[in-house]
């Protein structure tokens, strides 16, 4: 924070104090976009128009992997979608990209009998040799575990048994499971799904490797068969498992986030950017990650420009690329952006799913979250007015970091996402047409009214 930025929080913190704001008094200036956010509100729920442009890009273009020719199709397809939408600035701005091939796989219980694993190798995952690796399972439950059972795990699978709690909590076996099993001689590594059981449904997501150990071919298998491996393992009976898998990383290739404005009426060099990402992992049809966030984002600008409501400020949508296996989007926009981030007042990211919306999570100082509050206090028809800690989504997160930009996330209810995240079920019938039009709305309301405000209202939070 430099010094600019300390004196105007210590200048927002002082007027809060004096006046605090409740959801249910917002302030005056609030009251002023009342009538707006009706009508925005109104248009982005009046029809299905959000979920039946994210339909047409699952089904025409589908899952949407870094490097594959289907991202490429997307980007198109965005570009001139926000044309048709009568955005303006529409362009691409160049990122480059690794470019992961999963190939061929496949894993199976060989002894004591024959158990096809319902299987998908991990991102960015090496694979193994041609005819596979076969090895007896030796099943842990945590990285306490693995380290005390170092001595038995040479020449072996591992398998991290570990059930889902929360994302951070379990994900980390997941990113970190290869490398810290690989130091103790393991040929390879199974995660159990990083994801709530049921339907033997495999979730696939990103490793890590560490830079010191031998890279090991690494596969999440559903919950299921990493209880029947661990069943058997607990009879006493070894487990034998064979593992294929072709996966292998390709020289990065080109790509691009997606980028158009609504520029604004006063002050169009002043930013709020609103965005998801375009890209997917290679299952599914990437609807709910992140394609649904792609689509909302789009719908506050489409919206605005629809009902003729200009901004003072400039509105942006970005659609990020590559957030899933590497995150180059995010830092490429930082880097490009580098000099205008000062003038970013916020950015907003939609990747938690567009199922019912709840509110807004807020990256910033007391005097951003106040801010916030009262403009979701507009939200309350939708019952999408909470605010709470949140909103430094990956893609936004390396430019918010540099810049001290107020960073803010759509927070729905979550208690569908990580069944169908990263899976081949993360398809467009698990959201609701009229779940995702209120998430269009929120997003819609929030960009607006913070590109708009009084100046005197947002020098709080820049
Ligand atoms: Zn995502």
């Amino acid at each position: 924070m430099n010094r600019r930025h300390r004196a105007v929080a210590v200048a927002i913190a002082a007027a809060f104090l004096a006046s605090p704001l409740r959801a249910d008094s917002p302030p005056a200036w609030v009251n002023d976009y009342q009538a707006p956010a009706t009508r925005l509100i109104d248009e982005a729920t009046r029809d299905h128009f959000a979920w039946n442009r994210l339909a047409l890009l699952t089904d025409t273009i589908g899952a949407r992997l870094s490097g594959s020719p289907q991202l490429d199709r997307a980007i198109a397809w965005a570009v001139s979608e926000m044309k048709r939408d009568g955005l303006e600035n529409v362009h691409t701005e160049k990122v480059m990209v690794p470019k992961w091939v999963r190939g061929n796989e496949g894993a199976e219980i060989i002894s004591p009998s024959r158990h096809t694993l319902a299987m998908l190798g991990l991102g960015d995952s090496v694979g193994t040799p041609r005819d596979g690796v076969e090895a007896a399972v030796v099943v842990i439950h945590g990285f306490e575990e693995l380290e005390a059972h170092a001595q038995s795990l040479r020449g072996r699978i591992v398998l991290l048994n570990v059930p889902f709690t929360t994302y951070p909590e379990t994900s980390r076996y997941r990113r970190a499971g290869a490398s810290r099993a690989a130091r103790h001689g393991a040929v390879a590594v199974l995660v159990r799904s990083i994801g709530p059981d049921g339907l033997r449904l495999p979730h696939t997501g990103e490793l890590s490797y560490a830079a010191d150990v031998p890279r090991i071919p690494a596969a999440a298998i559903s919950s299921e068969d990493a209880d029947l491996i661990e069943r058997i393992s607990t009879r006493g009976e070894k487990v034998v498992v064979r593992l294929k898998m072709e996966a292998h990383l390709e020289p990065d290739v080109e790509s691009a986030n997606v980028v158009g404005e609504l520029r604004g009426r006063e002050r169009p060099d002043e930013i709020v950017v609103v965005g998801g990402h375009l890209d997917s992992w290679d299952v599914g049809a990437g609807a709910t990650d992140d394609g649904g966030g792609c689509v909302v984002a789009m719908e506050a600008l489409r919206i605005m420009n629809k009902l003729g409501l200009r901004p003072r400020r400039t509105v942006r949508v970005v659609l990020w690329t590559n957030e899933e296996n590497g995150g180059r989007g995010g830092v490429g926009y930082r880097d490009r952006h580098r000099d205008e981030l000062r003038n970013h007042i916020a950015m907003i990211e939609s990747d938690n799913g567009v199922f019912r919306p709840l509110g807004f999570g807020v990256a910033g100082s007391d005097g951003v979250r106040q801010t916030v509050a009262a403009i979701a206090s507009l939200l309350v028809p939708l019952g999408a007015s909470s605010v709470t800690p949140g909103g430094d989504g990956a893609d936004i997160a390396p430019s918010i970091r540099e810049a001290h930009i107020p960073g803010l996330s759509l927070e729905v209810d979550g208690s569908k996402y990580f069944t169908v995240h990263h899976t081949q079920a993360d398809t467009i019938d698990k959201i609701d047409p009229a779940e995702m039009a209120k998430c269009a709305a929120a997003m819609t309301v929030m960009a607006y009214v913070l590109s708009d405000a009084p100046t005197n209202v947002l020098s709080g939070i820049r």
